[in-house]
């Protein structure tokens, strides 16, 4: 989770300012439908607008060899017909009240939705970018559903011992490990959480939902390299670097992680841009990260309201970015399974 400077000041309180953080809390979870409606109704004015027509039509033919598709946060389907791996898997999407004030756990009825719009029931592997609830709460029980090997940090790999999934069918990683699944072959790079990003720590005994949101910790950030017939992507689920850290790697196609980039100074936004996308040679970016993912996948996806993150602002710099250094911009459609060479047309 890449938002809520909200639940950051309250980390930071004492015992004592307990009671007020919670009542804040409280209030929070009143007002954030008013001001995310009153920050939607900007947004479908301005930013929205110009990223529409850079969305990249789906296709009706499922011939070609490489074939992508979005489905909110950093959940990322790569599938040529024959195999098919997922990032993430986060379907159930759960909503602010019980973010902030109940306890959370995979939505079975929201992941047999998302899964079936998804077309695919074999998955080779899933893929946990970090564990956050908006990233792996929902990866085992994908995996389990699709069969895939679910590949994850140490607190992942809890997050599925919680959810009684079999440790024979799960690898945990620590960066520099390849897979191989039929044609793709899949590079985990060790990375970093955005910038004062919450939930700390690792998740370190198997974690049995339902629970509260901080119970999943982030554990370690990670991106992965994904190979396929030469061609390269990189999905970069959380916007920030290390420097160099990924220097050697070459790649055609960035999902590039925006969450919390419209809260951060030019200086970061600058030095990320060249550590991502201008040093692995990327010519086309889909910024990923950028959706309120407390609404479920069947309706529209919504930028994150202003008041937790300036997905507008965020938005904005990428493009002046990939227009300075001729880097296409694209947006896939929820759902839509794009042909990956339709989008450096
Ligand atoms: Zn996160």
């Amino acid at each position: 989770m890449h938002i809520n400077p909200v639940y950051k000041s309250c980390s930071r309180r004492t015992r004592g300012s307990r009671r007020p953080a919670l009542a804040f809390l409280a209030v929070l979870a009143l007002i954030a439908p008013l001001a995310d409606s009153m920050a939607h109704h900007k947004l479908a004015r301005t930013p929205l607008a110009p990223h529409k027509s850079l969305e990249v039509r789906s296709a009706a033919t499922r011939d070609a060899t490489l074939r992508v598709m979005f489905m909110g946060v950093s959940t990322i389907l790569l599938d040529d017909g024959e195999t098919a791996i997922m990032t993430d898997g986060f379907f159930s999407r759960p909503g602010r009240k019980s973010l902030l004030l109940g306890k959370i756990e995979p939505d079975q009825t929201r992941i047999t939705y998302a899964l079936s719009r998804t077309g695919v029931t074999r998955l080779a592997a899933v893929l946990a970018a970090h564990s956050h609830h908006d990233h792996a709460m929902d990866s085992p029980e994908v995996a389990r559903r699709t069969g895939a090997l679910l590949i994850g940090s140490e607190s992942t790999a809890n997050i599925a011992r919680g959810v009684d999934f079999p440790e024979d069918r799960m690898r945990v990683i620590d960066g520099g490990e390849t897979f191989t699944f039929g044609r793709f072959k899949v590079t985990v790079i060790k990375s970093l959480h955005s910038p004062r990003g919450l939930y700390k720590g690792a998740i370190t005994t198997p974690l049995r939902p339902p629970v509260r949101i901080s119970g999943y910790k982030e554990g370690g950030s990670y991106s992965y390299l994904i190979e396929h017939e030469g061609r390269r992507v990189l999905i970069h689920a959380s916007a920030n670097y290390k420097p160099g850290f990924l220097r050697g790697v070459q790649a055609d196609v960035i999902f590039l992680g925006i969450g919390r980039l419209g809260n951060q100074n030019d200086k970061f936004a600058n030095e990320y841009w060249q550590e991502v996308v201008q040093s692995t040679g990327a010519k086309v970016i889909i910024p990923v990260h950028w959706d309120d993912f407390t609404r479920p996948l069947d309706k529209p996806l919504r930028p994150m309201p202003r008041l937790l993150d300036d997905i507008e602002r965020g938005m904005r710099t990428v493009q002046r970015l990939a227009g300075t250094h001729h880097v296409a911009v694209r947006h896939l459609p929820l759902f839509g399974s794009v042909d990956i060479s339709e989008l450096s047309r």
